[in-house]
């Protein structure tokens, strides 16, 4: 056994989308040397296990590393994001990450890139594909890019059993079929579950032979409202202003969620179904009309068995035939509850410090390490908002995400960081200039207005919020 010794400042574990846009950082603000380790190939994370039509959630223009644009500047002009800015596609992603690994990072001559190799801890990680071991020296920190634990249909295990004989796969399966099914039962409620039922319905499936296993509905963001262009103003800034009208006027938590869904912050697949969950999915106006020709919605829990002929929930069932495709769409995206300091001494734990935006907090996080020395400041500035999981959960996310967004404005110089860092996308629309229009003065006025009655309202709201979680950890 060969083990090689390395030193380094920063030892960067995963070279997904978090740890490129940390490294990424680094390397622009200070003059450190990075050693970057991960079991996968090629930098990208998941992307590299990602459905071949898979593509972004969110605009390209505010996902990667800050350095170097994904977006290509178009609006989708057919398809169902159409008059919305483009979304990267999964090859698009992998082939922008290779191209920062090969032109930026090992061209510095200051990133040492090692794939194919895991991580163990204390300074140590071996190659997957040899016996070599690696020990390395790490002068300044550690950086846990792995926290939020993406998990993907096609490399994980899902919770319950599939007999022998039955057809079950990962969407990832869904362009290799080549005969028609009596059916298809796509499993989850997420966001892989809508993209399997749009590509079905987008390849001349019959909504009528689709059936949808919805352990919980969700509350979906309008992409519409994630828009960082100005051309988008009165949306993406219109949204966050309904949103700061509903947390300052709402009576409780109902009544939060129905001025949210009337102000069109938050959609639903069934206005009749209440969700009990939220996971920050976003879905344009026209995916939700097709995702809405689905009629065969079951809504009994998880699935715990799936027999030739029978899909279990328990001790209740439905049918099912051998001739039926079972799309897994089961595995939760980032399925990571626990919170942690973010800065712990030799060590630094990627969260999140703004709602649903591992990336943007990637590179945050990285200027904070590169620009202050104390640690309980730098914990201050970069206080977690919590991942979404249930309904509920959207209010305390706000109330964190209010709460950082407060401080760092107080932080002299962190201002200008962020009007120029693209991954932030939305502080520029915030800022006042000549081509400010007055509607836009309106919206901009009623968010000034809304936000202290917000902050004041959230203590009695997030009193209400726990108490329905606590009775619903009861009851289940
Ligand atoms: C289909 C899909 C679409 C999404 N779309 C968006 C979107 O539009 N916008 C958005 O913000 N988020 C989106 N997300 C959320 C996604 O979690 C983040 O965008 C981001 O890709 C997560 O990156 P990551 O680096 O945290 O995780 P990963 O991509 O999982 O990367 C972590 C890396 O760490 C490596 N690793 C783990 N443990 C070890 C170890 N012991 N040793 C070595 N290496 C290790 C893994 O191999 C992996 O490559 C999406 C997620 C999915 C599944």
């Amino acid at each position: 056994m060969n083990t090689q010794q390395l030193e380094t400042d920063y030892l960067i574990i995963g070279s997904g989308a978090v740890g490129m846009a940390f490294a990424d950082v680094l390397l622009a603000e200070t003059d450190a040397n990075i050693v970057i380790v991960d079991k996968h190939h090629k930098p990208g994370g998941h992307w590299n296990d990602a459905y071949s039509f898979v593509t972004l959630h969110q605009p390209s223009s505010f996902y990667g590393v800050s350095s170097r644009e994904l977006s290509n500047g178009t609006v989708d002009e057919v398809g169902l994001n159409k008059g919305l800015a483009e979304l990267a596609s999964g090859p698009e992603i992998m082939a922008y990450y290779d191209q920062i690994m090969k032109h930026t990072f090992l061209p510095s001559g200051r990133v040492q890139y090692f794939p194919m190799c895991e991580y163990q801890g204390d300074g140590k990680f071996s190659s997957m594909l040899s016996n070599n071991q690696y020990q390395v020296k790490v002068n300044r920190k550690i950086i846990d890019g792995t926290y939020f634990k993406t998990s993907v249909p096609s490399t994980h295990t899902p919770s319950f059993e599939v007999a022998d004989g039955v057809e079950f796969g990962p969407l990832n399966e869904l362009p290799s079929l080549i005969e028609p099914r009596d059916d298809y039962v796509i499993v989850g409620g997420g966001k892989t579950a809508i993209d399997a039922v749009l590509w079905l319905l987008d390849n001349q499936i019959n909504p009528d032979d689709i059936s949808w296993i919805m352990p919980r509905d969700g509350w979906w963001i309008d992409r519409k409202n994630t828009q960082p262009s100005r051309k988008f103003f009165m949306n993406t800034m219109g949204a966050q202003a309904t949103q700061a009208e509903a947390v300052a006027a709402a009576e409780n938590i109902d009544d939060l969620f129905d001025r949210l869904e009337k102000g069109g912050v938050l959609m639903r697949l069934d206005p009749n179904v209440k969700p009990a969950m939220f996971h920050g999915a976003t879905v344009s106006r026209d995916e939700l009309a097709q995702l809405r020709r689905i009629k065969k919605v079951i809504r009994k829990g998880r699935v715990t068995r799936i027999d030739t002929n029978k899909i279990h929930f328990g001790n209740d069932s439905i049918a099912t035939t051998a001739n039926t495709m079972h799309v897994d769409c089961s595995a939760r995206a980032v399925p990571v509850n626990e919170i942690y300091d973010v800065f712990q001494g030799n060590k630094i734990v990627v969260q999140t410090v703004r709602s649903y935006q591992p990336i943007f907090s990637a590179a945050f996080i990285a200027h904070i390490e590169a620009s202050y020395d104390d640690e309980a400041h730098k914990n201050d500035l970069c206080q977690v908002v919590p991942l979404p999981n249930h309904d509920t959960d959207w209010l305390f996310g706000m109330a964190a995400q209010m709460r950082n967004q407060m401080r760092w404005s107080q932080e002299p110089g962190l201002r200008d960081w962020l009007l120029s860092n693209r991954l932030d996308g939305f502080t520029n629309l915030v800022q006042q200039s000549d081509e400010t229009t007055k509607e836009q003065m309106q919206v901009l006025m009623r968010l000034k207005e809304a936000a202290p009655k917000a902050g004041a309202n959230m203590p009695k709201l997030i009193a209400q919020a726990m108490k329905i979680m606590a009775a619903r950890t009861a009851n289940s």
